[in-house]
């Protein structure tokens, strides 16, 4: 059995699976207040999902990270969850995890252990409760933050996803990088991506670059780089002073696409190969076709025979050059 190779020689080793549209926060980067959701027979079934990642999972893929929308607002999602424990237990698969909003963690924490899962991603952008209703729309901070106990209580470790987002969280920045550091917590922030459509906002007002706000954090705090890499758009420092690690996303560099590994799914069964790019192939009609694997690995092939090597984004002539149409809750972040 081949592995999955790009035209680049890139392995693929990492898959996102977005398992729905649907969310229950709205916050204003993603999504818009009123959101017209798929109808049910578009998305993949639990067992679809189980078959095209198991699929992944035979070609060679090694880290699978499940997300949204809101993916543990998708009804049964633990069932999928359990299921794909099995190629944890096979060893075949190294890691099983999520991108959540929190909202369920309290209800599924202890499951998603139970599953085996390790670690999660927590998306978090300020700790005022205020604010965070403002952001979300939807969303209000003491539900996740009890999500955030329970998750840590049942083991798993939380990493927290950031939006670095001007004039809103930019005086937080130290509040959130100590409270990270007390609850023994991963940091990461995310360049604000020109995704979907923001109505009147204007992405280009909310742009905080990410080495403004790692110059920032060097003014109190010694920051070694590590040599660390995901094969992502992810970059770490280590706060020599307390020990956490933070990290930085910038999504819109071209300097990590050589290394890229993954691909992402989204909730219809369609596979984008880069985040950045429009390029996109259908794995739901050769999942319906017949119940053989074989179309699909063939549509999965192929597929990957298309990645790009980079994408577009560009910022740097003030306007939203590259920018791509879908929300992120379609391709999941
Ligand atoms: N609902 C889950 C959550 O919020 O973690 C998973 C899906 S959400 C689309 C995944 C990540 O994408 C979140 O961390 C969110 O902050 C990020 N995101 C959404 N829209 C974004 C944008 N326009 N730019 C940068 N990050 C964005
Ligand atoms: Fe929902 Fe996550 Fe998008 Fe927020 S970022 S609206 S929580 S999918």
């Amino acid at each position: 059995m081949t592995v999955l190779i790009d035209p680049f020689d890139r392995a693929i080793r990492y898959l996102r699976v977005s398992v729905t549209d649907r969310c229950d926060f709205r916050c204003v980067y993603c999504m818009s207040e009123n959101m017209t959701f798929l109808p049910k027979k578009e998305l993949l079934t639990l067992e679809e999902l189980d078959r095209l990642c198991s699929n992944f999972i035979r070609l060679g893929v090694e880290k699978l990270r499940i997300t949204g929308g809101e993916p543990l607002v998708r009804r049964d999602i633990m069932t999928f969850f359990r299921a794909m424990s099995r190629h944890l237990d096979s060893g075949a698969l190294k890691e099983l995890t999520v991108t959540t909003n929190g909202s369920q963690l309290e209800k599924f924490a202890t499951d998603l252990y139970a599953a085996g899962v390790r670690r999660i991603n927590v998306s978090l952008d300020t700790l005022d409760e205020a604010k965070f209703a403002q952001i979300t729309r939807w969303g209000r901070l003491p539900q996740v933050l009890r999500g955030i106990d329970a998750a840590q209580a049942a083991g798993l470790r939380v990493k927290i996803n950031a939006v670095a987002l001007k004039g809103f969280n930019e005086d937080e920045l130290f509040t959130l990088t100590d409270w990270c550091a007390e609850r023994d917590m991963d940091l990461t922030f995310i360049e604000v991506m020109p995704m979907g459509d923001l109505g009147n906002e204007d992405r280009l007002d909310q742009y905080w670059s990410l080495k403004d706000l790692r110059a920032r954090l060097a003014e109190r705090h010694d920051l070694t780089d590590l040599a660390e890499r995901s094969g992502g758009p992810a970059r770490y420092v280590r706060v020599n002073d307390t020990g956490a690690k933070i990290g930085f996303i910038t999504p819109l560099s071209h300097n990590f696409c050589e290394s890229c590994n993954r691909v992402r799914v989204t909730c219809t069964g369609e596979i984008y190969t880069c985040l950045g790019q429009e390029g996109h192939s259908d794995l739901r009609g050769p999942l319906r076709a017949t119940a053989e694997d074989a179309l699909l690995e063939a549509a999965i092939r192929a597929a990957i025979g298309l990645k790009p090597k980079g994408h577009d984004f560009d910022y740097s002539r003030q306007t939203v050059d590259g920018q791509i149409s879908r929300h992120m809750s379609h391709t999941g972040g």
